[in-house]
């Protein structure tokens, strides 16, 4: 194996390795490690622009808070199955 070789696979994994991580943040990881497998750094992109599954807006204040949350943690408002 010579240098350039490894010097791509570590470039690639280096990205791979990156969406996967993104992709379990974003409590959607099978999608970052498909992403990151196929397309490399432009899967990370797609998946660091696509909206975050586990995030919602609030109907009171409209920050973005967590979708699971029963009471707004900006506003303190009630917003269990509110949230957009
Ligand atoms: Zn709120």
């Amino acid at each position: 194996m010579d240098e350039s070789m490894v010097f791509w696979l570590g470039f690639y994994l280096c990205f791979f390795a990156m969406s996967t991580y993104v992709g379990f943040k974003k409590n959607n990881l099978v999608a970052g490690v498909l992403l990151g497998y196929v397309l490399g750094p432009i899967g990370l992109i797609l998946l660091l622009m696509s909206s975050d599954r586990k995030q919602g807006t609030c109907p009171h204040c409209s920050q973005r808070i967590d979708r699971q949350s029963y009471i707004c943690p900006k506003c303190e408002q009630k917003c269990y199955k509110q949230v957009i």
